[in-house]
């Protein structure tokens, strides 16, 4: 069989080979980017389903834009993060995945230049990469994109847009700060640059107060930049991943073809999925869910960090991250440690303990002694005990 050309951009991912590893017994997984199943909140998710069940569209075909209860829930729950839009400002996808290959399928041609994060997350580089793009990649710190440097490369390569995860990405766990923030916005406008906001994890935020605004938000202050700024919001990390419910929002231009694009692929999400969500949504029980999920993966992020610096000591450099799901290390090579991460990640199986090596988070200049530990899955004695485990492999 001939395969289409586009398939040579992309390579299956590299670290598929590490997951077939975690069947292994007894293993303990800092590996995977799934949120923790016992958070998710069975009894109101059957009740929502329930409620959905008596609506007549909720197992009919529906709109490709999405089910007008759940968009009009959806534009509530963002107005309660400061972003103002209209029920028919946003469409519903499959997952926020979906919105990232729409945002592919109709910004993409062959050859054009998107800048990312370095590093970002694997799926957008190989999503991208599908469409022909060139990616560039923007350093980044412990506070998100450092925006001198991704002026200099919006200067130089004029991208089609740019890419961020601006709140707890993956794998960084960095947050950008507000004046970064409002840099990237004034940028977009000085330069007429796209922005694509990616923020399935700006909800799961452990400090008392919330993170900055997101770009979205933020836009409100800035002129102009409104309408060069494309948000993708998740279900996936607060309710359920399974559900596979996310929403885009852009200027009308871009989400027209993108619903023209979506109509083509799956017609619509899930109408019985979308319902449910929906009726959660405007059940009430979501304030409370987010503050459970906030204070258990707390708890775990605390003990990996506490776990990470009395075992590792040096051996590792980390920023404790304020939210999401992920811890981001450098190996340093202090005392004759390992410095390449994908060898210690197969040392480190050895002693029933996984994680991600962070080289194939980059689409440019792979940091090898980088490396992701998920805190979402396991408890923290399971956290004590497969960070000791990894102080062994080293
Ligand atoms: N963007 C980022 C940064 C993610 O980490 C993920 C999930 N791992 C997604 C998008 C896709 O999530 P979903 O399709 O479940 O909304």
């Amino acid at each position: 069989m001939q395969f289409a050309d586009r398939l040579q951009n992309v390579e299956t991912s590299a670290i598929r080979e590490l997951f077939k590893l975690l069947g292994t017994p007894g293993i303990v997984s800092f590996a995977g980017g799934f949120p923790d199943s016992a958070m998710f909140d069975v009894d109101g998710i059957r009740e929502a389903s329930q409620r959905a069940l008596d609506e007549a569209g909720a197992l009919q075909y529906g709109a490709t834009e999405g089910y007008e209860p759940l968009r009009s829930e959806l534009s509530a729950f963002m107005k309660g993060k400061g972003v103002d839009v209209a029920p028919q400002g946003l469409i519903v996808t499959t997952g926020s995945q979906q919105a990232l290959d729409l945002i592919g399928k109709t910004l993409i041609g062959p050859g054009d230049k998107v800048i990312v994060e370095g590093p970002t997350f694997l799926a957008t580089i190989q999503c991208f990469r599908l469409y022909g793009a060139q990616l560039i990649s923007a350093p980044i710190d412990g506070e998100g994109v450092k925006t001198d440097e991704l002026e200099k490369l919006i200067e130089e390569h004029r991208p089609k847009f740019v890419y961020l995860i601006p709140t707890f990405g993956n794998p960084s766990g960095a947050l950008l700060n507000l004046e970064r923030r409002k840099k990237v916005l004034e940028m977009a406008v000085k330069h007429n640059t796209v922005i694509v906001e990616d923020d399935p994890y700006g909800d799961l935020y452990f400090t008392e107060t919330p993170p900055p605004p997101s770009l979205m938000a933020l836009t409100a202050q800035v002129p102009g930049s409104r309408e060069l700024l494309v948000h993708c919001g998740s279900m996936s990390k607060v309710l359920s991943p399974g559900l596979r419910v996310g929403w885009m929002i852009a200027p009308p231009a871009l989400l027209a073809n993108a619903v023209m694009c979506k109509q083509f692929s799956d017609a619509h999400t899930s109408t019985f999925a979308q319902a449910t969500a929906a009726q959660y949504l405007k059940s009430g029980r979501m304030p409370a869910t987010l503050a459970r999920v906030r204070q258990v993966y707390a708890g775990r992020c605390d003990a990996m960090a506490d776990a990470l610096k009395a075992d590792l000591g040096d051996a590792v450099t980390f920023t404790k991250p304020q939210g999401g799901l992920f811890f981001w290390a450098r190996l340093t090579g202090a005392n004759g440690g390992p410095t390449d991460a994908s060898a210690f990640a197969k040392k480190a199986i050895e002693q029933l303990v996984a994680f991600v090596p962070g080289a194939p988070f980059f689409a440019e200049k792979p940091d090898v002694a980088t490396l992701r530990l998920s805190f979402a899955t396991a408890d923290v004695a399971r956290i004590k005990d497969g960070i000791a485990r990894l102080a062994k492999a080293l």
